[in-house]
């Protein structure tokens, strides 16, 4: 039986409302795709060379429609068209394709996952199973019946932006204003504030400074900030991503009892949130037993290094203080 149902939704045209109480970490959709596309022929170099890269697009696009069953083609017809520009099958397209995965991988489009809304504090996520070549959708907080199922359409740079900004973006791209929890007031101006900060941390991770070898226990702090702000933004889909990073710092300074850890919670949170299947779930897996074996490992030295037999157990007495002992006070 489905959890959800497509209902209509005031001010939303429809939406896909949960039939029952859904607990954290269910699976709430499998998906194949109707089809895809390698996203090389939305890239910048191949449209650069197109003399009309909108109809060159829409025709590829159409092509693949018409290659689809009959009803299959009445099924992405009737999809969201947010675009007023000629060239329905771009269009539609625009509107409604998911990246399939991390990296370069293909563009899909997808007859139900397509009809999940989009909230900026969303209470599912979506994740594609390189295993099964599925579209999963799983909950990220528990959904109550009767409640929108809702996932973020934009990425994780674009998510932590306050409101204003995500607000052009999804105006822009999709052509409605957001009113979700973190959009409306009142509860808007917290989340303004836990966005800027989220954006500001993330910007000086992002600009690499701790592998240039510099203080790698600052980048530390802002991770365990991140954590913090994150689940009060209702994005703990993006969890795994700060263990990650953590696993990259403590590695990098040839801490294996840390990275160890580190990455064990990085699977255990993507695991519950994305489901088994994510491209790199296997090799992470060995990360976890032999961290060291990491392409980065002692790339800034060794000054917070331990060997693998020191790593504490999750749970154990004193965990979370061990776990963050590297971070700047
Ligand atoms: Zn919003």
């Amino acid at each position: 039986m489905a959890l959800y149902q497509r209902t209509a939704i005031e001010q939303k045209g429809y939406g896909m409302i949960a039939k029952t109480a859904i607990s954290p970490g269910r699976l709430i959709l499998v998906e194949e795709p109707l089809f895809s596309l390698p996203s090389v022929l939305f890239s910048r170099e191949v449209l650069a060379q197109a003399k009309h890269p909108e109809s060159t697009l829409n025709t590829i696009i159409a092509t693949a429609v018409k290659a689809l069953p009959k009803d299959k083609q009445v099924v992405f017809l009737e999809l969201h068209n947010s675009k007023t520009r000629p060239g329905v099958f771009l269009g539609i397209w625009q509107t409604n394709a998911f990246g399939l995965g991390s990296d370069n991988d293909d563009l899909g489009i997808f007859e139900l996952a397509s009809r999940f809304n989009h909230s900026c504090f969303p209470n599912a996520v979506h994740s594609w199973n390189y295993n099964t070549k599925k579209m999963e959708i799983h909950a990220t907080k528990a959904i109550p019946e009767g409640t929108e199922i809702t996932m973020s359409y934009l990425s994780f740079e674009e998510i932590i932006q306050p409101c204003a900004m995500r607000r052009t973006m999804l105006q822009g791209r999709y052509g409605f204003t957001c009113s979700c929890h973190a959009c409306a007031s009142p509860g808007n101006a917290k989340s303004i504030a836990h966005r800027t900060e989220l954006a500001m941390l993330d910007g000086e991770l992002a600009r690499g400074n701790f592998s240039l070898g510099m203080n790698a226990a600052r980048p530390m702090k802002n991770l365990r900030r991140m954590l913090e702000l994150f689940p009060l933004e209702g994005l703990e889909g993006e969890l795994g991503r700060v263990y990650n990073d953590a696993f990259q710092l403590c590695i990098g300074s040839g801490d294996q009892a840390r990275a160890s850890a580190f990455m064990e919670l990085c699977v255990k949170t993507r695991c519950f949130y994305l489901g088994t299947g994510l491209k790199d779930d296997a090799r992470n897996r060995e990360l976890v037993r032999r961290p060291q074996s990491h392409h980065t490992f002692q790339a800034l030295g060794n000054k917070w290094g331990t060997k693998l037999s020191m790593k504490k157990k999750e749970g154990s007495v004193g965990f979370d203080e061990w776990l963050w002992e590297r971070a700047e006070k």
